[in-house]
């Protein structure tokens, strides 16, 4: 249940107002947002008399239940779009973010030359993963910290905030400095996982896994609110379906529900929902009509050669002519990349 507060409630009476619910052992989130404050309470509200509450207690406007699961990250609990820095770099408001790396860090030499490249095509973040979850155990498994490290030196030279994947809790020490934390499909549904990276408070990004549900994702956003973050990006990446042309078939209707049910801003991971390179392009062009906030792109620098996800990797030069292709088409829905 959401109860929206009058405009000039005071902030010692909404203490009070939540206090009083937290005595009868609900727990509650309080939202600012520009247009109202709002308090949620949590818990079995099947006996709260919502208009008698209205009726009685001044600072409360109107009350509304909430039947979802999902509260924090509820659109009706926060009704405007959050908005998140990560390194200097805005995502949500009026930007189509674009996320660009190699699937793998696999040498300085390769960072360094694909940061270079996708940030003068304008890439504002890069990617790239150090600890990487592989369905194989004989496949390359990252360079793990030495890879985080040269993805730090890339980022010490480029000014390009960098993303990358932690695979578990032991490896949170190696993160300090990485500015926002993924959390890849193979563990949407690591609980403790998601508990431990909320607590670190960074900023999340979090992908769908692959055989699950919107409201699943959105429940896995919630464990990391609920833990200690409120920046957290949601990452539609494909999901498995009868289909076999493609690595997993990219959900676009599910950028429009979750922008629809929650506050959090939502990309779109088109190279591992496609698996083909080919796919790419035209896939990044639908993100972007359907109203996501950015996307995540792999580039490599030689991707015939590259040590994973060669296949769906764009070179720089073709990097390049999709940024430009994007450009005026982000102009058109009044973005800026
Ligand atoms: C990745 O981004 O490199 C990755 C492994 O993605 P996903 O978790 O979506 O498979
Ligand atoms: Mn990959």
């Amino acid at each position: 249940m959401v109860f929206i507060l009058n405009p000039d409630a005071k902030q010692e009476q909404i203490d009070s107002f939540i206090r009083q619910w937290e005595a009868k052992g609900f727990s509650t989130i309080f939202s600012v947002g520009t247009e109202h404050r709002a308090v949620c309470l949590i818990g079995n509200t099947s006996s709260v008399d919502m208009d008698h509450v209205v009726e009685t207690c001044d600072i409360v406007r109107y009350a509304r239940r909430i039947t979802e699961q999902y509260k924090a990250v509820n659109r009706s609990v926060h009704s405007e779009d959050t908005i998140i820095k990560a390194g200097g770099v805005t995502i949500g408001e009026g930007t189509f973010t674009v996320i660009a790396g190699p699937c793998s860090v696999e040498s300085r030499e390769q960072i360094l030359s694909v940061a270079e490249a996708v940030k003068a095509s304008g890439a504002k973040i890069l990617r790239g993963g150090a600890f990487k979850p592989r369905t194989s155990p004989y496949s390359f498994q990252g360079m793990q910290a030495e890879g985080i490290e040269l993805l730090l030196q890339a980022k010490e030279i480029t000014g390009l905030p960098v993303v990358s994947e932690i695979m578990n809790q032991t490896q949170e020490k190696y993160f300090e400095n990485v500015d926002i934390i993924q959390i890849g499909a193979r563990n949407m549904q690591n609980f403790d996982l998601l508990k431990a990276v909320g607590r670190m408070g960074k900023v999340v990004l979090l992908k769908r896994g692959m055989a699950n549900t919107i409201e699943e994702l959105l429940m896995s956003a919630e464990y990391l609110m609920t833990a200690g973050t409120d920046k957290i990006i949601l990452c539609e990446r494909g999901i498995r379906t009868f289909e076999t042309m493609t690595r997993n078939t990219l959900d676009i209707s599910s950028v429009v529900l979750l922008k629809q049910k929650s506050h959090l801003p939502v990309i779109v991971d088109p190279s591992h929902a496609a698996g083909i390179r080919s796919l790419v392009a035209p896939l990044s062009k639908a993100v972007l009509a359907v109203g996501a906030d950015g996307l995540m792109v792999e580039v490599h620098s030689d991707p015939k050669n590259a040590l994973s996800d060669g296949a769906q990797s764009l070179d720089p030069e073709q990097f390049d002519a999709l940024m430009r292709d994007l450009k005026p088409r982000a102009a058109l829905e009044n973005k800026a990349i």
